[in-house]
Formats: structure tokens, C-alpha cells, sequence
């Protein structure tokens, strides 16, 4: 039953992804971990996000091995049990191909926090590029995240956002594309200037209240 719920929550976060744009086919992907089990539900592999149904959100234990189901996970699910396993706090993962944080990613450039929402969660850093799917992106991926991190880029393909439910992952993902959107189009303007590092840190402090 605690599973089914999970599923729905899966499902309707990348429904919100593929609606909002922040990915394409059959890119990205969502997971959420039930924090009493440990179990975790994720999106399947190349199945385009009009199409998904509850019943094709995997369900695979902490080590990535599958419970049930006939659909094959997400390839990036190295990535998503790694971070499980290294941050406790964390319970829902989205990761992105969403256009403005990938070409942020791109430039490899930190996203720095320019918009309100954002400085809950930034400075935005860019993992290096490895090969998608690999054990050795997850690593740098989690390696970037630390103890307290909860959005990165990943050079050249995306962005991951994580949180302590799926829907607040989601949240993050948005907020990390509208300030990447604010950055692109405000360096085109003629200039960037981030939100002042002491009222970052205030607000930081306030959201975490
Ligand atoms: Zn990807």
C-alpha cells in the first residue's frame, strides 16, 4: 500500500516535469524513497512521459535491485541509490534535461543565486562530466551534494535536484530553472548581480526553520 502511494507520488512529479518542460522524451528522471522501508520508487527506462502509468514506476531496493515490476529502471539509477544511501535527510530525487539549467551546465558555470527562492538552495555548483549512467557520475554527483547541497548541475547534460519529499525536489528543480532562465537573459541584458551573501545566508537560515 506504502508503495502504491509512492508510485502516484513518482508519477505525478514527472507528469509536473514533462508538463513544465523541464524534459524532453524520454530524458530525466524521478525517484521518491519510502524512509521506513527504504524502498524507492523510480521511473522506468525509455518510456516517453505521455505515455507513463503508476503501474511503470519501478519499485528497487537500497541496492538498486528490483522488488518486482516488468519495466527496466531508469539507466541514471546508480545515481539515484548512491545519493540515498549518503544523505538520510533526502527522499525524492528529480533530475532534469531543462534548457536554461543545461546550458549553465554547458557554459560550466555555478548558477549563482539571483532570484529569492533560489537562495534557499544555492549557489548552484557543476559536477564535471562523466558518462551518463556510470557509477562514476554518481559519485561526483554525490560528492558535489555533501552533507546540506540540494541542487547541481552536471556539465553538459543537466541539473539534479534532491529533497526531503519528491514534491520538494520538484520545487527545487523549478526554482534551479527559473534562476538559470533570470541569469541567461539578465548576462544578455548587459549584467548579473546575485542576491547579497549575507542576506543568502539570512534567508538560508529562515527556510530551514
Ligand atoms: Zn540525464
Amino acid at each position: 500500500m506504502m508503495l502504491m502511494g509512492l508510485r502516484r507520488q513518482v508519477l505525478d512529479v514527472s507528469v509536473q516535469v514533462y508538463r513544465t518542460q523541464m524534459a524532453r522524451g524520454t530524458s530525466g528522471n524521478v525517484s521518491a524513497r519510502d524512509p521506513e522501508s527504504g524502498m524507492i520508487a523510480i521511473t522506468p527506462s525509455a518510456i516517453p512521459y505521455e505515455r507513463l502509468q503508476e503501474e511503470d514506476i519501478v519499485i528497487i531496493d537500497p541496492n538498486g535491485e528490483l522488488v518486482y515490476d516488468h519495466q527496466r529502471p531508469s539507466s541514471e539509477t546508480p545515481m539515484h541509490t548512491l545519493v540515498y544511501r549518503e544523505r538520510q535527510d533526502v527522499n525524492g530525487i528529480v533530475h532534469t534535461h531543462s534548457l536554461y539549467a543545461t546550458v549553465f551546465s554547458v557554459l560550466n558555470k555555478e548558477l549563482p543565486v539571483v532570484t529569492v527562492p533560489m537562495a534557499a538552495f544555492g549557489p548552484v555548483p557543476v559536477v564535471p562530466f562523466r558518462f551518463p549512467g556510470s557509477q562514476e557520475l554518481a559519485e561526483e554527483v554525490v560528492r558535489c551534494l555533501g552533507y546540506r547541497q540540494k541542487a547541481v548541475l552536471m556539465q553538459n547534460h543537466g541539473a539534479l535536484c534532491v529533497g526531503n519529499t519528491v514534491e520538494e525536489a520538484l520545487e527545487c528543480a523549478i526554482y534551479t530553472e527559473e534562476g538559470a532562465q533570470v541569469s541567461y537573459l539578465a548576462l544578455l541584458a548587459g549584467g548579473l548581480n546575485p542576491i547579497p551573501g549575507r542576506y543568502v545566508s539570512a534567508i538560508k537560515e529562515a527556510s530551514q526553520i
